[in-house]
């Protein structure tokens, strides 16, 4: 039996249905989290709930639970779900209310959602590297708020998936933003370059702790806006999301990027994270091994 949270409590994964008036439903008005869990405990947990509050309170909605209730609550679902390696999907919404654009007036209680899913690393793509495509970034200008409103995102990756593509990396104008369920990196003459956290795309936490063994790696680090002629011209180009880790990209619209195969600082970084997820959640045994 399978078993999902709803508003506090954990029940069987059938039962947690929400209602047709639900803003998160109607509106896609709330926000949401996605937690690596690799030998059943979560990953960087504390910097996704951070992230999980920073959203909600920046719409708005106050979290009728502590950080702490959380945790444990999330804990306990892992137990319950007997998840060893997958992913914790969490979402919170106003609630539920007649349906007009105004936020209720009067007091409504947020709804919050989370189940598991059992995920394997991917392994097979992180030894190979990925293709991709190249997309306009049509988003709004708030991309830093976890928003369940992710049409831009979905047109964007359904791009690429058309194509036989892992991700598609937007762009506005001449200027790389993020890709659509990822941030972007890409290495030239050793420097790591990735666009800065601000509201044009998500502040990553997989894409914290790559500058965070950067720093204690003395790998340079610019975090700064680079173009398509500079992402054209990269020595080495890859993705970080929280399912997909440190993942290579070897194609950008049809063209090679540099040799074509996963780079030396790519590889470098996939190493390092593997040490900070063991740091964590213990031995890794499916390590990507080239
Ligand atoms: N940008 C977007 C648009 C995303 O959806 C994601 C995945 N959550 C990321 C970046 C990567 O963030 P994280 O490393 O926290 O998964």
């Amino acid at each position: 039996m399978r078993f999902a949270i709803l508003n506090g409590e954990i029940i069987e994964r059938s039962e947690a249905k929400v209602d047709v008036e639900d803003r998160g439903y109607q509106f896609g008005d709330g926000v949401y989290e996605v937690i690596r869990v690799y030998n059943g405990k979560m990953f960087t947990a504390t910097e996704h709930l951070n992230r999980f509050v920073k959203s909600s309170e920046s719409i708005g909605i106050t979290l009728p639970y502590t950080q702490e209730q959380l945790t444990k609550l999330l804990e306990e679902l892992i137990v319950k779900n007997n998840l060893q390696v997958g992913t914790i999907y969490m979402q919170i919404t106003r609630g539920i209310s007649p349906r007009n654009h105004a936020f209720p007036t009067e007091k409504v209680m947020p709804s919050l959602v989370a189940y598991t899913k059992e995920v394997a690393r991917p392994v097979e793509n992180l030894k190979t590297g990925v293709k991709t495509i190249l997309t306009e970034d049509i988003r709004w200008l708030r991309c830093d708020i976890k928003s369940l409103n992710l049409l831009g995102n979905l047109l964007a990756k359904q791009k690429a998936a058309v194509e036989g593509c892992f991700e598609a990396i937007q762009h506005r104008s001449e200027d790389v933003t993020e890709g659509s369920s990822s941030n972007i990196f890409i290495v030239k003459n050793g420097i790591v370059i990735t666009h800065q956290s601000d509201n044009l795309i998500l502040k990553g936490i997989s894409k914290d702790v790559i500058l965070q063994v950067c720093a204690s790696n003395n790998i340079e680090v610019e975090e700064r806006i680079f173009t398509l002629d500079e992402l054209a011209d990269a020595d080495e180009v890859f993705l970080s999301s929280t399912t997909a880790e440190v993942m290579p990209i070897i194609e950008v619209d049809g063209k090679s990027v540099a040799a074509g195969f996963p780079g030396p600082v790519t590889r470098r970084l996939q190493e390092l994270f593997e040490q900070e997820i063991e740091k964590q959640c213990g031995s890794l045994n499916d390590k990507i091994l080239y």
